[in-house]
This record gives structure tokens, C-alpha cells and sequence, in this order.
């Protein structure tokens, strides 16, 4: 089995490409990747794409989670495993207050480029071109700056190779041990209410860990995570050339993450994104905005999941808290009473951007919430399964959504404003958003 060649694909005039200056150079970075060892393994997507299938079977929750866009810079220890650590705390209080398996994916080691709704941005009167993720350009507002470097794309693997180098140690060499699980409510958050609630379930969960040694029993699972890595497949010099034929299975797995997605402005049926994750075997997702019909849903299950295999295809809506209601029903409708094995999973985020009179992008706690609920809601209503949530978040204290139990108002947004791109929920926000989620779960 083969994959179309990046000329073809670009033939189809895919959207939301960087338009590169050099050509020479492009051929030399992509030239470069293909020769690079892969950052995970075919095996490793096939044990993700297991896991998503229970999901899809409402057998497990999906938990996904990270930055909007992960930048060069931002990858030190620090940062690396503070968003570990996070995504830890909201798994175990999910599988705890919840009692089901968790399905943990981070936005992490590969999530560098961006879509972007303007290909220009104008400040004081200059313009230049967006910025489009570490990936492609660089945030800083000049024209040099700005200029696509098709180098980054090797960039993006050496950072994605560090993150993931790290993120492997912690979650087998014991920082994901559930010992551990009172340790990883530091600092500012175990002084929060949620921290203190959080507090109170470690000392349940440390009992029944102390309990369980003393009758002898000490699984694996209790010193060891499943974790996996995702970002959004949109540079597809990138993803072409880390695609590559499994030994064992003859076959073409995107080696560039575990999990890959299309996303909202890309994912047009004829077109070169949905095209390439065609022929690849991993678990792939799309997002499904508000516009979204029955029918392209159907039409991207048909052309993505030929053999609807459960496990494959995950569909991440992010309708709005104001628009899921009225306009998820029809579409988990036609798509279940056509048979198509998917795992519906929620994005809370990107339905709810806004922003602030202050001129920062942001977003309302209570939103995304509400969203979270009218998509547990319209899942109950309809007998299908809330497969899970996709939301942007950080580990560290940032001030980019407001609302949450700090309650956070958008006159605090310039104190720790620190995303690139779009703003996440700080580690008190996500710990909540865990708790009400988990809340959800059980009456579901
Ligand atoms: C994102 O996940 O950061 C994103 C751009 O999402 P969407 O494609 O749903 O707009
Ligand atoms: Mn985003």
C-alpha cells in the first residue's frame, strides 16, 4: 500500500499551507525528515487505536489535553512535565470519581502549527504575515520573523524527539507511579478549594493502594501510564515525510505522533489533508464544527474508515455552549443510525472563543463547561456514548480563561497571558473542569 505523492496532494490545493520562499529548501528539509528515525512506533498506534475502540464502545473516556500550540521554546523539563502532571491529576480523578478506564492523549510533541483565520495580521498599521506556529514562521511581529523556513519542520521533529524522550521517562520510570498521586498537587493548586477536594481523594486512593500491597496485590498499573501523543496533521511536508511503510504490516503509519486529527479548515472531502490520513493506519480525528452536515459527517467516515473500523476515527465536535444543543442531535443521530463506528468526543474550546475588551483572545470557564454539558446531555438524550474531551490547557498558573473558581476576570488577563495562540485553562481550571466532568460522567 502507498500514499500519494506530496505533489499530488498538492495539486488539490489544500488550504492553510505556508507559502514558502525557497523551494531548494523545502526539498532539502523534507529530505532531511525522511531520513529520520520515527518519534513512535506503528505497534503503539494499533494499542491507541484499541483503546479509542473501547472508547467508542462507551467502554472508556478520552482524555486529551494540552497547549493550542506548543512552541521551541517552551520545551524545557519544567514545562514538560507540568503539563504531564496535570493531565495526570484530571485522569486520576476521572477514572476515581468516575470508576472508568481513562484513555489519556496529550496536544504535545508535535502540536506546532496552526490554522489560522487571516493569512495577514495588522498591528499600528503594519502588516505581515499571520503567524502559523513555531512550526512555520516565528512569533515575533517583523517581517523576518514572519518569513515561512521550511528548517523549522526538522525543528519541530528535534523538539517533538526531546518532549517525548521525557515524557516517556516520567511515565514509566515512576512519576506516574499512583503513589505519587499526593506529590502531584504542588504548589499553588493544593491551596486551592479544588486542590483541598483533590487533597481528600489522593488520601481515599493512597488507603485502597496500601490495602491492595497488603493483600499482595501490585499490578503494573499501579506504577505505570499509558500515555500517547496527538497534534493536528497540518503541514503536510511534515506528515508526508514521516509517514512510512510498518515492517510488520506492509502498511503506512504518520510516525510523527501516535494520534493525528483534521482539523475544522481543512477538512474538505476532496482535498489533500483528509486524502493523506486516508492511507495512514493510525487513530485519526476530525473536528466537526457547528456548519457541519449529517452528511459531510457521513462522507468523512466513508472516505476515512472505508471499513469502519472501530478505534479509527474519532469525531471532535466544537459546536459553541450555545449552538451544541440545538445542532450535535441531528448529526450523532444520522451518524449512529447509519452504523458508523466513531468515538464522539468534545472540544469545549473552540466554540467558545471570544475576545476580551482588553484585546485578548479568551474564553469563559462557564462556556466551556456549559458545552461540556450540552454534549453530555445530547449523548444521554440520544442512548450514545460521551466518548470524552479535547481541551487546551496548561500545567502552569497562566491568565488566559476567565471564570473558574479563581474567578479569574478579564481585567486579570494581562498578569500571566503567555499562549501564542489560543488561551488554555491554568492547572486550577483544569483540575475543576475534571471534577464536574467526572461528576457528569457518573450520571451518565
Ligand atoms: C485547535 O485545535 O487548536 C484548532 C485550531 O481547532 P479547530 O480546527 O477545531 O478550529
Ligand atoms: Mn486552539
Amino acid at each position: 500500500m502507498s500514499i500519494p505523492d506530496l505533489e499530488t496532494l498538492h495539486a488539490l490545493g489544500p488550504a492553510q499551507q505556508p507559502t514558502y520562499p525557497d523551494a531548494g529548501a523545502v526539498d532539502a528539509a523534507v529530505a532531511r525528515l525522511r531520513t529520520m528515525p520515527p518519534l513512535v512506533f506503528a505497534g503503539e498506534c494499533d494499542d491507541l487505536k484499541t483503546k479509542l475502540a473501547a472508547v467508542s464502545r462507551g467502554e472508556a473516556f478520552l482524555l486529551q489535553g494540552g497547549d493550542c500550540a506548543e512552541t521551541f521554546a517552551g520545551v524545557t523539563a519544567d514545562n514538560v512535565r507540568n503539563k504531564l502532571r496535570v493531565l495526570l491529576q484530571m485522569a486520576v480523578v476521572l477514572t476515581y470519581a468516575a470508576s472508568v478506564p481513562v484513555v489519556k492523549v496529550g496536544r504535545i510533541a508535535g502540536q506546532y502549527a496552526k490554522p489560522r483565520s487571516s493569512d495577514l495580521e495588522t498591528r499600528d498599521g503594519v502588516t505581515l504575515p499571520a503567524y502559523r506556529g513555531d512550526a512555520v514562521n516565528g512569533f515575533d511581529f517583523t517581517e523576518a520573523a514572519r518569513i515561512p523556513d521550511p528548517q523549522r519542520l526538522v525543528d519541530v521533529y528535534n523538539s517533538s524527539a526531546a518532549t517525548l524522550n521525557l515524557v516517556r521517562a516520567f511515565v514509566t520510570g515512576g512519576y506516574a507511579d499512583l503513589r505519587q498521586v499526593h506529590t502531584w498537587n504542588t504548589d499553588f493548586v493544593r491551596e486551592s478549594p479544588v486542590g483541598q477536594q483533590y487533597e481528600a481523594m489522593a488520601n481515599e486512593i493512597e488507603r485502597a493502594l496500601t490495602f491492595m500491597q497488603a493483600i499482595g496485590a501490585d499490578p503494573d498499573e499501579f506504577h505505570r501510564v499509558d500515555f500517547h501523543s496527538s497534534h493536528e496533521a497540518l503541514v503536510l511536508e511534515y506528515e508526508h515525510a514521516m509517514t512510512r511503510i510498518d515492517s510488520r504490516t506492509q502498511t503506512p503509519y504518520d510516525v510523527s505522533g501516535h494520534f493525528v486529527w483534521i482539523g475544522e479548515r481543512t477538512r474538505q472531502l476532496d482535498n489533500a489533508h483528509v486524502e493523506l490520513l486516508s492511507h495512514i493506519r493510525n487513530p485519526i480525528g476530525v473536528k466537526l464544527g457547528p456548519t457541519t452536515t449529517p452528511d459531510d459527517a457521513l462522507a468523512l467516515a466513508a472516505k476515512l474508515n472505508p471499513h469502519n473500523e472501530p478505534g479509527r476515527l474519532t469525531f471532535i465536535t466544537r459546536f459553541g455552549a450555545g449552538k451544541i444543543r440545538d445542532g450535535l442531535p441531528h448529526l450523532v443521530e444520522k451518524v449512529q443510525a447509519a452504523g458508523v463506528q466513531v468515538a464522539w468526543v468534545c472540544d469545549p474550546m473552540h466554540g467558545n472563543t471570544f475576545e476580551a475588551s482588553s484585546g485578548y483572545k479568551t474564553r469563559r470557564f462557564d462556556d466551556v463547561i456549559d458545552e461540556v454539558q450540552g454534549f453530555f446531555d445530547v449523548h444521554r438524550s440520544l442512548g450514545t456514548w460521551p466518548g470524552g474531551i479535547h481541551v487546551e490547557l496548561t500545567g502552569d498558573d497562566v491568565t488566559e480563561c476567565v471564570g473558574g473558581g479563581e474567578e479569574l476576570l478579564e481585567a486579570d488577563l494581562g498578569g500571566r497571558y503567555e499562549s501564542v495562540c489560543d488561551p488554555r485553562l491554568n492547572r486550577v481550571q483544569s483540575l475543576e473542569l475534571a471534577f464536574l466532568v467526572a461528576e457528569m460522567l457518573r450520571k451518565a
